[in-house]
This record gives C-alpha cells, structure tokens and sequence, in this order.
C-alpha cells in the first residue's frame, strides 16, 4: 500500500507530460513487474491515424524508451495494426487477451475530459489479476484527473490549444538544442534533416468586424473552427498556440523555409476556402521566421509580428517571411529589446 502511495506522490508531483507518462509506466512496473508496460498515444487525423509510443519499458530495462517528440509520423505503425489497442480505444473498455505462452495482454484505454487519447497496455505472465486490473483503473483514474488538472492551467478553454503562459518554456526548450551557425555542430546538423525549426503569427483580418456584425458569441465560434482548422493543417507534433484575442501562434520544426511557408499556406488556403456559419469566409494573414539559436521567446516574436504588420499594410490575406522580407528590403533586420537596439 505505501509504495503504492509513494508512486502516487511521485506521479502527481511532475508538471512535464513526457516525464508523467515515463513516471507512471515505471509506477506500473515496479507494482506489478510485467513482461512490458506501455503508454501509447494516438496521432494524425483522417485515414492516417497512428500509435506514437509515449512511454515503454521492457523487461530488464533500465530506462523506459519513448518515440521522440518530431518524429515523422508516417514512420509510426498504423491504428489498425494493433486491434486489441483499437477495440480498447473504441469501446473505452479494458480489453484482455491470452496469448501464445500464457501470456496475458491487458489494453487500458487513456480518455481526458475531452477525448480518449490512447491506452495503457501491459503484457504480464498470464492473465491479469481482477485486483490489479482494478488498481490500475484507479491509478488511471488519478492521472487522468491530474492531466485535466494540467489542460486547465496550460490550455486555452475556448479553443483547447497552448495558452501563452506555456510558451517561454517551449520555445526555450526548442531554443537551446539550435546550434550556433559556423559552429562543428552546425555542419553536422547540416546533414541531418528536419532540425530547423520555425515560429509563425497568424491574424484573423478584419475579426473586429465580424464580431461588431454577428456579436461576440458568433465570433467566438470562429476563434474555436479557426482552432480546428490550425490543427488540421499542421502536424501533430508542431505546438498551437492563442496567444489572446484573435491571434495564434505554431511553433514548428521544418526542413527548409519553402516547406515552412507551404504549412502557413495551407492554413491560409484551408481558412479562405471554410464556410463559417453565418459569417462566411474569412481570411488571415501570417508572418513567420526561423528560430535562431540564442533567441529570446520576445525577439521570435518580434520578427513574426513585423512580418504579419507587413502583410496587414499591404493587402492582408498573405503569408510573408521575415527574413523574406528583410532579403527585399521591404523590412530592416534591427532588432530592439525595449529601448536598445542590437544591430
Ligand atoms: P486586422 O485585419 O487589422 O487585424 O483587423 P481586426 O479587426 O482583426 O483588428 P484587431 O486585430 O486589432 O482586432 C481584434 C479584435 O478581435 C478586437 C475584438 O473585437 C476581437 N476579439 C479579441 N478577442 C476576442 C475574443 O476572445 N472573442 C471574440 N469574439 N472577439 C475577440
Ligand atoms: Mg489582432
Ligand atoms: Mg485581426
């Protein structure tokens, strides 16, 4: 019972999702030493759903292995590949199964307030004991609390995406790991793909309007379908952010500023085509710019905003890189923090 207690303690007392999903497979590990323990979780949309391991540790392991945060995700196996975890996901109901050897799957389904996000999955030898089947729904009913304990305090309640508060921290954690340019580190990151990573501002146009012609209830709307779309236009790893008001934020990783701009794009083209109920068609204009290493979360931000201002001053409904704009002389690359300027 204490070290029960004791896993519990140590579960609720991180405020980092990656280190909480590790926390309680170790938790199941050490309480019931299954051959395997396993947070999966679902991402993707559409027709292109798949399992992103969270969090698993094998027997003898030392250190629980996960996927990472940017992996590509049609490197992950497919929904439909593991029916036990799919019928579990569904149903929202425990499912257990015998295999080959006596040994014993039990597929837990993760639900949040709003959703069910994966399963919980535990291969034991033979069939799980009814008593630890129950003590783990119990365990899985505290994280679920706690995760929804989390959502409000980092989450917008309109539109569910990041609220700012957790922004500095991210971008912080992104920031650091980009190395200096010239540097030995740099040119071997040259090699590899995919390390670059990006900061984009988008504005609703004219959202005033909208709100001064169908009332803020209906704008509101607009705010939580926009959100939809963001979601549906990005992939799953990239972070979206409402900063307040009508303005969102993505923080995402991309090869090169041609794909950076295409995403933008997407979720520019994607808005222009949505019918809105009752409002219509809206547009948004966008700015964006790569993250430089060094850079402060107000610098990033800065850069954006100059280029969504641009955009706002010359016609709106575009997507415009700072260094874009810099390049053509249409923007000066000063960059001030308060009152000082840099270069
Ligand atoms: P622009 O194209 O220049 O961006 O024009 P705009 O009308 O969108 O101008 P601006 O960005 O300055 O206006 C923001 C408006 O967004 C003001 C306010 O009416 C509306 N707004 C801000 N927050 C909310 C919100 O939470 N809900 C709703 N419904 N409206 C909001
Ligand atoms: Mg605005
Ligand atoms: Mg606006």
């Amino acid at each position: 019972m204490s070290e029960l207690v004791e896993h519990l303690a140590e579960l609720t007392g991180f405020r980092d999702r990656d280190v909480l999903d590790v926390t309680l497979a170790g938790a199941f590990r050490d309480l019931l030493h299954p051959r395997t323990v396993a947070i999966y979780r679902v991402v993707g949309d559409g027709g292109n759903q798949r399992w992103l391991t969270r969090a698993r540790l094998d027997e003898g392991d030392a250190v629980a292995t996960a996927d990472p945060v940017w992996v590509d995700l049609d490197s992950l196996p497919l929904l439909r590949d593991h029916p036990a975890r799919v019928e579990a996901l569904t149903g929202q109901t425990v499912v257990t199964k015998t295999g080959e050897g006596e040994e014993g799957l039990s597929v837990f389904p993760l639900a949040t307030d709003r959703e069910v996000v994966g399963v919980l999955e535990l291969i034991t030898d033979g069939a799980l004991h009814p008593e630890a089947q129950r003590m783990v729904c119990s365990i899985l009913r505290i994280y679920r609390n706690f995760q929804g304990l989390l959502d409000y305090s980092e989450r917008d309640t309109l539109t569910g995406l990041l609220n700012r508060k957790t922004f500095d921290e991210s971008f912080l954690k992104i920031s650091s790991t980009i190395p200096v340019a010239g540097s030995a580190h740099d040119a071997r990151r040259a090699a590899g793909p995919g390390s670059r990573y990006w900061l984009g501002m988008i504005d609703i146009d004219h959202f005033k309007s909208v709100n001064d012609t169908y009332g803020h209830l209906i704008g509101d709307e607009v705010l939580l379908l926009l959100s939809r779309l963001m979601r549906s236009s990005f992939r799953f790893h990239d972070r979206l952010y409402r900063f307040g008001g009508e303005e969102f934020v993505v923080l995402m990783r991309c090869e090169n500023e041609v794909d950076a701009q295409r995403a933008f794009e997407r979720l520019r083209t994607n808005t222009m085509a949505y019918q809105f109920p009752q409002v219509g068609h809206i547009t948004v204009s966008i700015g964006f710019s790569e993250l430089k290493a060094g850079d402060s979360p107000s610098s990033a931000i800065e850069r954006a905003d100059k280029a969504v201002y641009w955009v706002k001053t010359h016609g709106r409904n575009q997507v415009q890189s700072h260094a874009d704009l810099v390049a053509r002389g249409e923007l000066d690359s000063s960059e001030k923090i308060g009152d000082v300027e840099l270069f």
